[in-house]
């Protein structure tokens, strides 16, 4: 086990986006849980300081915590290969798929245990009885009892928005469960999500930061300079470097790969997919529908990360071929109106910059999802005031309000219905104006890290005694 450490991020780029009066309504909530807690320590532990939805969260939202004055630290476990491949086995069993064929018996749960009491000492060197422990995901789980032995408070955290349930969650859970339910509470992404014995559960959905590099305000000059330097818009561009609030200055300069008849112009309407190249995002579906729409003088984007070299992601290359084969196929003066795109990937701060120009660049975004747990691509669209045209799938049904925040296709399968919205939003500007203000509305309301942090401070308020 090994702590990651963590510094206080600046406030005054998250004074800028929330004003005074709402950070300082956060400092106020955090000084009420540093009242409750005594000096006791928030520990967060997971699997992986980088790489990943969790890392990225942490990495987000503990800097933010330790500025506001809450003593939060981070600890990543350890373990042999043998023990991350049952963890492995394990997190595809929960999110319903067979994965590798090997099995999740008492061998493995004995390996499970053996790993878990190697951590569980590490951990008795750091926790004090009465800290807050909060163990995210499936990997560590096995420490919720851990600290409860130790005297700590253990709060278990998913952070899949919904498990399919079939016989391979159930062969998940029935491993998982005993690990969890003694927990003192649990912490779900959405109502959905949550199972039936979950341990007082609470509901607390994600938020995306602001701050980063994702999400930073961009000048018009910069998007465009971005995407023109990348390839992805026509025009002469050179590499550029970028300061976000925090953090280290980012050089753009890798240019993504595409496939396309020609570059789209600067002001020709774009709509935009970012997601990754997976059957359950329909990139397909999306050609078609925007084929459908048929609305002169636009342009579609379907961009999602670079398929070589996604080790964690096999089958994005065969979905990116079919998409390429599906496109090859169109006559040549639809072809001219599509691009697919893989951003680039050597340096993730910039693939998150490419993310960011693309999402503002473009005049509407469609997030056609099959199934989503939590959207988070969408979400960051919407911050970005973009009109959104998304299926009513998982949480994305609760991340929109459909007709104010976005519009909603209620079967995930429905073209006619997805190309009729996506026609209606380009057509449309007072509507596209509205949806937008509607979604930066909504995320500036509901999806940022201080009602993120101040769902937690009511979680600790009421678990602490
Ligand atoms: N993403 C990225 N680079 C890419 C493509 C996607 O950083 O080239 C990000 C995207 O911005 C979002 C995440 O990957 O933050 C995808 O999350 P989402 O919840 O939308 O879908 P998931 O991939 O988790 O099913």
């Amino acid at each position: 086990m090994r702590e990651v450490p963590i510094g206080a991020a600046p406030l005054t780029p998250y004074r800028e986006v929330f004003g005074d009066e709402r950070l300082e309504a956060l400092r106020d909530r955090a000084g009420e849980v540093s009242g409750a807690l005594h000096g006791r320590t928030v520990w967060n532990i997971n699997s992986t300081a980088a790489g990943g939805g969790v890392a990225e969260l942490l990495h987000a939202l503990l800097p933010l915590a330790r500025a506001v004055g809450i003593d939060t630290r981070w600890l990543v476990i350890d373990g042999d290969t043998e023990f991350f491949a049952i963890a492995k086995r394990l997190c595809t069993r929960l999110y319903g798929a067979p994965g590798d064929p090997a099995p999740l018996g008492p061998d493995q749960l004995q390996h499970y245990r053996v790993i878990t009491e190697l951590e569980g000492t590490a951990l008795a060197a750091r926790v004090r009885p009465g800290d807050l422990v909060v163990v995210h995901e499936a990997q560590p789980a096995g420490l919720v009892d851990v600290a409860r032995r130790l005297g700590a408070i253990a709060v278990w955290r998913r952070h899949i928005g919904r498990d399919e349930p079939n016989e391979h969650t159930e062969e998940g859970w029935a491993f998982l469960r005993r690990f969890v339910e003694n927990a003192d509470a649990s912490v779900f992404l959405t109502d959905s999500a949550c199972p039936e014995w979950a341990p007082r559960p609470h509901i607390i959905p994600p938020s995306i930061d602001p701050c980063a590099p994702k999400n930073m305000e961009l000048t018009d000059e910069q998007t465009l300079a971005i995407l023109r330097c990348t390839g992805i818009v026509a025009g002469e561009g050179s590499s550029l470097t970028i300061r976000p609030p925090v953090g280290e200055i980012i050089t753009v300069r890798h240019e993504a790969v595409v496939v396309r008849e020609e570059a789209p112009s600067a002001d020709v309407p774009m709509v935009v997919q970012v997601s990754r190249w997976d059957e359950l995002k329909d990139m397909a579906g999306v050609l078609r529908a925007f084929l459908d729409a048929d609305v002169e003088n636009s342009y579609l984007t379907l961009a999602g990360a670079d398929v070589v070299g996604v080790a964690d992601d096999p089958d994005a290359g065969r979905f990116w071929d079919e998409c390429v084969e599906q496109w090859k196929a169109l006559p040549v003066e639809q072809r001219r109106r599509v691009q697919l795109l893989c951003l680039p990937m050597r340096d993730l701060r910039e693939n998150a910059l490419v993310v960011n120009a693309l999402q503002r660049h473009a005049t509407a975004v469609v997030q056609k999802s099959i199934a989503e747990g939590f959207g988070l691509t969408a979400t960051e669209a919407m911050w970005k005031g973009k009109p959104l045209v998304a299926s009513a799938v998982g949480g994305l049904r609760e991340q929109i309000v459909h007709g104010e925040s976005g519009l909603l296709v209620d079967d995930p399968y429905d073209l006619a219905t997805t190309a009729k919205l996506i026609r209606q939003v380009l057509t449309d500007p007072e509507l596209a104006a509205r949806l937008g203000e509607g979604a930066r509305r909504r995320v500036d309301e509901c999806y940022l890290p201080d009602r993120h942090l101040s769902d937690w401070a009511s979680l600790i308020a009421s678990t602490v005694t």
